[in-house]
């Protein structure tokens, strides 16, 4: 059964779950609701292989009313396997002109072609056969399955996870692989065993029609009574979608200019990330990816008037932001600490750019990427 791969523990708890749930009463009211309401749809009359294939892949990514049309269009075409597997692709991609995703069409016809050839024009039953055609992915093997050959086989898209996680009030996080597996183990446990199809056509019209994304219509809901989600008030706050925040790297060259008694420091600007701390001069590597020294040195030279004799990487330091990481690549460095460089800044540099002592450093704020900084610089010279 689909799965079945679940962890132990995992299984376990949702069987306890599943096994508290009025399943026999469930299914009844669900299909005596899609048996008086249902769609009439035309791929659903004398459902075959090949209508519910076509219809499926038609599906993807479209409405079902733009659908309509062209699958009447595309089947009175190629009213058989055989006459789809004949016909040359730019016909098949004229017949498909309009509703886009053309690779679609592409697939079918591949797929197509090799059911006539290979398997005498019968689309196979057998799930691991008919999964390896082209473009047949778990949801589209499931609906042929279990609509053409009854299998109780799910089809799971995203209108049956989100009612699924409603039915249950299931509050995992539905991007998450994990959480798709156990709703898909859950509605495997749930499917009819006698009308699969109809089941899994059921639950894509209540998701459709009754159970939206937005405002469900719990009230003239047919499966309300059996609904944890609509119970626990929690419907309209289900599926739970967790935004992945995009997180962005920076890496940094930073150099620790100093001589015997002091370090430079510059404090950052008086709003924003970390403001009015204080950090050692950081070089924003514009490749973001490439330790270059070179760089480094002609920035130091072209900021601070400072020609470096030496630098060498020391260490490097990762830090996490909510939406950022610096990457932290620190420099020993070495140069005429005779010289007062600090003639030569401009305005802009003498406002945030200082030599502090550093026996002073103990009481300047430091971000925490810079005290670590501050603790190798003063284990190297101790
Ligand atoms: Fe969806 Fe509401 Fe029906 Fe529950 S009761 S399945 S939330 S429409």
């Amino acid at each position: 059964m689909e799965g079945s791969s679940l962890k132990e523990s995992v299984a376990q708890e949702l069987q306890e779950k599943i096994a508290s749930y009025q399943i026999q009463q469930f299914r009844k009211d669900l299909l005596h609701w899609y048996d008086t309401e249902g769609r009439v749809l035309p791929w659903r009359q004398k459902p075959t292989p090949y209508k519910v294939w076509v219809s499926e892949i038609m599906l993807q990514q479209t409405r079902v009313d733009t659908v309509i049309p062209y699958f009447q269009r595309f089947m009175s075409q190629f009213p058989t396997m055989e006459a789809l597997a004949e016909a040359p692709e730019e016909q098949v991609l004229k017949a498909w002109e309009g509703l886009g995703y053309y690779s679609r069409a592409r697939h079918l016809h591949h797929a197509v072609k090799e059911v006539v050839a290979e398997y005498g024009s019968q689309v196979p039953d057998d799930p691991v056969k008919l999964g390896e055609l082209p473009g047949i992915g778990p949801y589209t093997r499931g609906a042929i399955l279990s609509m053409a050959y009854q299998q109780p086989t799910p089809a799971v898209d995203g209108n049956v996870l989100r009612v699924f996680t409603r039915l249950f009030n299931y509050a995992e996080d539905i991007e998450k692989t994990k959480t798709k597996k156990e709703i898909e183990w859950v509605v495997a446990h749930c499917i009819d065993p006698v009308r699969p199809g109809a089941f899994n056509q059921a639950i894509m019209d209540l998701g459709a029609m009754v159970c939206t994304p937005k405002n469900p219509a719990c009230r003239n809901c047919p499966v309300q009574q059996h609904c944890l989600g609509r119970e626990a008030g929690q419907a309209e706050r289900l599926p739970v979608k967790i935004k992945k925040i995009r997180v962005r790297h920076e890496t940094y060259f930073v150099p620790v200019i100093r001589t015997a008694t002091h370090v430079l420091l510059h404090q950052r600007p008086a709003s924003g990330l970390l403001a009015k701390m204080w950090e050692f001069p950081m070089f924003l590597d514009p490749d973001g990816e490439d330790e270059d020294s070179l760089q480094l040195s002609q920035w130091v030279d072209k900021q601070f008037a400072i020609q470096l004799l030496y630098l060498h990487e020391v260490m490097k330091l990762r830090h996490q932001f909510s939406h950022l990481e610096w990457n932290v690549h620190v420099y020993q460095c070495r140069w005429d600490e005779e010289m007062d460089v600090e003639k030569q800044w401009s305005d802009e540099i003498k406002g945030s750019y200082h030599f502090i002592p550093i026996d002073q450093l103990a009481q300047l704020p430091l971000p925490v990427v810079h005290q670590k900084i501050t603790e190798w610089m003063k284990s190297e010279f101790e």
